[in-house]
Formats: C-alpha cells, sequence, structure tokens
C-alpha cells in the first residue's frame, strides 16, 4: 500500500485513520454482518449512526437548541438554490462575490428573487476580501450570503460582516471544522462534505429554526424544503447513508483530537510552513493579499507558466499530487484540509526548495 500526499481541492484527503476504521467495518460493521452501505436508513443500527453524527457535530460546533443539523444530497451547489427558495421572503438578497462559487449562487439566486452584489473583489481577480466595514445592505435583504472561505483562490474571511440584523448565510464548504465558528452569529451554514469532512454529495445545513417554513414557492421541488427535511430529520427519502457514516467517523476523529481549537491551531502551524516558505523564495509567491489568506487552500505561482507546469509535473513525479491551480486560474494550489499531516507540508516545502535551487537563474 502507498499513501502519496494527495492536495486536491476536493474531493480530498481524509483522516488515514479513519479510512482504515471504515475499511475494516466494510464487511461486518460491528458484528451486525453488513456494510453500513447495505443496511436501511429505517434500521436502529443507522438511526444510531446519523443520531451519533448530529450529537457529535453539535458538540464540535457548540449549535444552539434552536438551529437544526440536516445531512441533505446533492453537494454544496444544491443549497445555491434551495437557500433563496425558502429564505427569499421579501424577494431580495446580497451578496459578497469573492470567487466562482459565491457567482454561481449568486446567478442561482437570481432567478428566484432580485439578487445584488454589495461588495466583490472581482478587480483584482478574487485576491482579497473586499473591505467590510459600512455595506450597503439592502434595508429589506432577506439575507447576506457569503463564501467564507474561497476554495479556487485561496482567500477567507477573517471577520464576518457586518449585516446590519440581517440573516447571514455562510458557504463553508472549504473551511469547514478547520476551525471554532460562533454558530449564533449565522442564520443558515452550509458544507459540501467532499472538502474537509467526508464523501462528495453529502451536504451540511445548520439552520436556525425560525427561517425554516411553509413560505415558498409552491413549485419548490419537494426535496428543496427545509420544513419537510427537518420535519424527516434529513430522512424524508433515503439519505446519503454511507457519507453520513464517514462523517460521523471525521467528526470523532476531531473530537479525539481536542476539538476545533486544537485543530485551528494544527492549520495555522500548517499553514505558515508553506507561506513562510513562500515569503521569501524568489522563485515562487502567494498569489492573495497577506491578510486574507486561506488556511485550507494555498494559491501560489512562479515566475512563469512554464515554471508551473515543470513544477506540477515535477511535484507529482515526486509524490505530490493535485497541485495545479484551478483551470480558469493557473498556477498551483495546496489544499492542506485538516487531514493533510504536517510532514506532508513540510515534504512539498523541501522539495519546492530543491526546486528552487535547481531552476532559478
Ligand atoms: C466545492 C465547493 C462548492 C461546490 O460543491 P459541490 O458539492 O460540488 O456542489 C461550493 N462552494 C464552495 C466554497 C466549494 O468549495
Amino acid at each position: 500500500m502507498k499513501r502519496i500526499y494527495n492536495f486536491s481541492a476536493g474531493p480530498a484527503i481524509l483522516p488515514e485513520a479513519v479510512l482504515s476504521e471504515a475499511a475494516n467495518e466494510m464487511l461486518d460493521y460491528q458484528g451486525y454482518g453488513m456494510s453500513v452501505m447495505e443496511m436501511s436508513h429505517r434500521s436502529k443500527i443507522f438511526q444510531q449512526i446519523i443520531d451519533d453524527a448530529e450529537k457529535d457535530l453539535r458538540n464540535l460546533l457548540n449549535i444552539p437548541e434552536n438551529y437544526k443539523v440536516l445531512f441533505l444530497q446533492g453537494g454544496a451547489t444544491n443549497q445555491f438554490s434551495m437557500i433563496p427558495l425558502n429564505l427569499m421572503k421579501n424577494k431580495k438578497v446580497d451578496f459578497i462575490i469573492t470567487g466562482n462559487w459565491a457567482q454561481k449562487a449568486y446567478e442561482e439566486a437570481g432567478k428566484y428573487g432580485d439578487a445584488k452584489v454589495i461588495a466583490s473583489s472581482e478587480d483584482k481577480m478574487f485576491s482579497y476580501i473586499p473591505d467590510l466595514t459600512n455595506l450597503e445592505i439592502s434595508p429589506d435583504a432577506d439575507y447576506v450570503h457569503i463564501v467564507e472561505n474561497n476554495t479556487i483562490y485561496g482567500t477567507k474571511f477573517y471577520e464576518l460582516p457586518d449585516t446590519k440584523g440581517k440573516t447571514l448565510v455562510s458557504d463553508a464548504s472549504s473551511c469547514f471544522l478547520s476551525e471554532p465558528m460562533d454558530v449564533t452569529k449565522y442564520g443558515l451554514i452550509f458544507a459540501g462534505a467532499q472538502k474537509n469532512v467526508g464523501p462528495a454529495g453529502t451536504v451540511i445545513v445548520i439552520i436556525r429554526e425560525d427561517l425554516i417554513t411553509s413560505d415558498y414557492p409552491a413549485y419548490t421541488p419537494i426535496m428543496l424544503r427545509y420544513d419537510l427535511q427537518s420535519a424527516n430529520k434529513s430522512m424524508y427519502n433515503t439519505p446519503p447513508t454511507y457519507g453520513i457514516y464517514l462523517c460521523g467517523k471525521v467528526f470523532k476523529w476531531l473530537i479525539n483530537l481536542g476539538g476545533l481549537e486544537a485543530i485551528q491551531k494544527i492549520n495555522i502551524a500548517k499553514a505558515n510552513v508553506l507561506y513562510d516558505y513562500l515569503d521569501q523564495s524568489k522563485l515562487f509567491f502567494g498569489t492573495v493579499e497577506k491578510k486574507s489568506r486561506s488556511l485550507m487552500n494555498v494559491t501560489f505561482k512562479s515566475l512563469n507558466p512554464e515554471i508551473d507546469d515543470k513544477f506540477i509535473k515535477e511535484a507529482k513525479a515526486n509524490g505530490f499530487d493535485n497541485l495545479k491551480g484551478y483551470r480558469t486560474v493557473g498556477g498551483m494550489r495546496a489544499s492542506i484540509y485538516n487531514a493533510m499531516p504536517i510532514e506532508g507540508i513540510k515534504a512539498l516545502v523541501q522539495f519546492m526548495e530543491k526546486f528552487e535551487k535547481e531552476n532559478l537563474v
């Protein structure tokens, strides 16, 4: 067996301990004689799995009782439709555009009402988080949508916008459970699992109870109703059972590690190893403003695209995979989610130092 250092942005690296445990339970889950994939979602055993997952997640994030936790399908993108359908009462929503995922959510919301851009960093290729002081929040906005960590560009919000009392909705897909979050500051948090907590397809939604109503357009697809999903505890239909099981294991892995404060410390230390190197390199440089730097997705370039290509190729040959930047952005991106050990980043930096010596003329 050989595992490489996988810097994929998503689906991404998962904790090795979690994968081994799942492998051990593949044929016979805890003496029940079947895999979790093969059991009824209505069984007592699965009920225990989903209940434990919710309990552990509530524990990790300190989720107040007046918030529901939902394990849904369709990835983060499905929420781009589900949120406006359910939350747009005045048919008005404000967006902070910090990259592709915000843009896509904005375009989708525009189908259901009036979506307005109140801040954007498009002028500089989304290399920073816009100034959040004194945003022109629409007086009748149903909510304000942000993408808290920008997977493609490598930026992150270090503070939340003042929404002037309006509901804050956060796409936290690529920073979910990488650090503590004050859930009470949000109306809704959602995260596709494949970035930091599990397999693709599962999406976790944390929603304040008062936002769950039966006031949505009559044409709203049944699977896109929070009231129904919530009343059925994520089991209106067959939920993504195996995904939920794996997410649950990742939650336990995080709890054993000491929770979100502990992982945050580790993540800061990890990111610093790479950023510190980039800041003194004569060949490579980080592509975003220092004060907006993501702890999860580190974007960088070398002096020219030919060297970028050579670097990506040689890195792959040396066991560092998926370092190519997003197709429209170019350069490199090292995604260093929770499961990436600091050894992986140190090894990458060592390789970059060697590459720099050989390629800097
Ligand atoms: C990956 C990602 C998405 C899209 O996730 P899907 O599960 O593929 O729909 C949305 N938002 C952010 C911030 C992401 O990183």
